[in-house]
């Protein structure tokens, strides 16, 4: 393990950006923030995959945490190759929409109907929508730091990909798009509270990452996320929690059953479509009649609830439904974590973590916020990410996203790790 070669990637790099803007298709790719040009990758398996120089390499950022299996879970594949064998598309329903729904429905009792979109992007901006049509407002509220996929009207202060650019927002966003979003400081009781209190009444929707994954991962205070049920309770506002990330990961039944709050609408994505494209939004019926063709709200898709993608996430929730699998996963990452913690105490690093996720900030005051995680140490950071990458292994390329842990993970491939961590920091 470790990098011996990359003049492969650097010609497929080369050769991709006279074609595709920046040579990627999803901007973090490009690993320009920690300066250095992307790896290709050739095949995927467990916990590893292999660039196409031939050099193999531990994965933690598994497709940003879509493989809580490992890549190229084999019942997953087999289901996935058995699906495509029966035509990968009909545009006419089929009974696995129906199948997957209901497994969705049972880890996630307060989706009561769902509809299945091709990403996480369009499954908040869905939501947002029919929230809006249900309660005939327009306010969204959302969180600094928070990502919600790249809608022109979430696009306000938002993490991930979009915290490495220096206007936080987007060009290309006129600003009357995004008038009706109000972005609030996350963690932060006293401004939640002012806000509704004030403007309560005429808010739409309140949307929030239940532990924030997009700008590193910053858990919230039990005390917090209670408010944002209370105060859009008390409003009559939608309160949307977005699982794409956390949605089968920090439970099966994701954040709401981890904190034990239920919220009126969920997004989730990433896993439930076990690698392919596949996402849902849903929530109480009242609120999801209000979706085309029994209600007023539209919402479209070509290839929504495609064959492939359900075939694919009903083998992987099948897996993940037997509870073994999060106690496992828990009690791995809780050693892994507490090694983790050792190795970097007194280092001027933060640790954050929630379940199998985890940050490492540089940075010395504890981080609870977006203007937290902004004043992190970048260079820190990207010399850091390289020390890794030279020694084998991926870690997410940016404080402003999470490690994942998934169940292929081991404890002697955790070992390798740590022990890479402790020279690379
Ligand atoms: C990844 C992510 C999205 C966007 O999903 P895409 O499939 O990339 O469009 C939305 N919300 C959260 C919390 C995410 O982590």
């Amino acid at each position: 393990m470790g990098i011996n070669n990359r003049e492969l990637s650097k010609a497929a790099f080369e050769r991709a950006c006279k074609v595709i803007p920046g040579g990627v298709n999803s901007p973090v790719r490009a690993l320009k923030s920690v300066g250095t040009t992307p790896l290709f990758v050739k095949d995927a398996k467990g916990a590893y995959f292999n660039d196409i120089d031939g050099n193999k390499f531990i994965d933690f950022c598994m497709s940003w945490g879509v493989f809580i299996l490992g890549h190229n879970n084999s019942e997953v594949s087999n289901a996935a190759i058995k699906a495509v064998l029966n035509g990968s598309s009909y545009g006419i329903p089929c009974e696995a929409e129906t199948l997957l729904a209901e497994k969705v429905r049972e880890a996630f009792p307060s989706m009561e109907r769902l509809r299945f979109v091709n990403s996480g992007t369009e499954a908040t901006m869905s939501a947002i929508r029919v929230a809006r049509g249900y309660t005939g407002r327009d306010i969204l509220v959302k969180f600094e730091g928070n990502y919600h996929g790249h809608a022109d009207h979430l696009l306000v202060s938002a993490g991930s990909g979009v915290a490495n650019i220096s206007n936080a927002s987007s060009a290309g966003v006129p600003s009357d798009f995004v008038k009706h979003t109000a972005v609030l400081p996350y963690n932060d009781t006293e401004a939640l509270k002012k806000y509704f209190d004030e403007n309560g009444d005429k808010v739409a929707a309140l949307i929030i990452e239940p532990v924030a994954c997009n700008m590193g991962v910053v858990p919230p205070s039990e005390e917090f996320l209670k408010l944002t049920r209370e105060v859009t309770q008390k409003h009559g506002a939608i309160l949307i929690f977005d699982e794409v990330i956390t949605g089968f990961r920090l439970a099966y039944g994701g954040a709401q059953q981890r904190f034990d709050i239920k919220p009126d609408m969920t997004t989730v994505g990433k896993i439930v479509g076990g690698g392919y494209p596949a996402a849902a939004f849903g929530g109480r019926a009242d609120i999801m009649k209000c979706l085309a063709p029994e209600g007023p709200v539209y919402q479209a898709g070509t290839l929504s609830g495609n064959p492939v993608a359900m075939a694919a996430g009903l083998a992987t929730l099948n897996i993940l439904s037997n509870k073994k699998v999060y106690e496992n996963l828990e009690k791995r990452s809780d050693n892994f974590i507490e090694r983790l913690s050792k190795i970097i105490a007194g280092k001027g690093i933060q640790l954050n973590r929630c379940g199998t996720m985890f940050t490492l900030f540089f940075n010395e005051n504890p981080v609870r916020n977006f203007q937290d995680t902004k004043r992190s140490n970048q260079e820190k950071f990207a010399k850091y990410f390289r020390n890794m990458l030279s020694r084998g292994i991926y870690v997410s390329p940016s404080q402003f996203e999470g490690n994942f842990i998934s169940v292929c993970h081991t404890d002697d491939v955790l070992e390798k790790v740590l022990k890479a961590i402790e020279e690379s920091i």
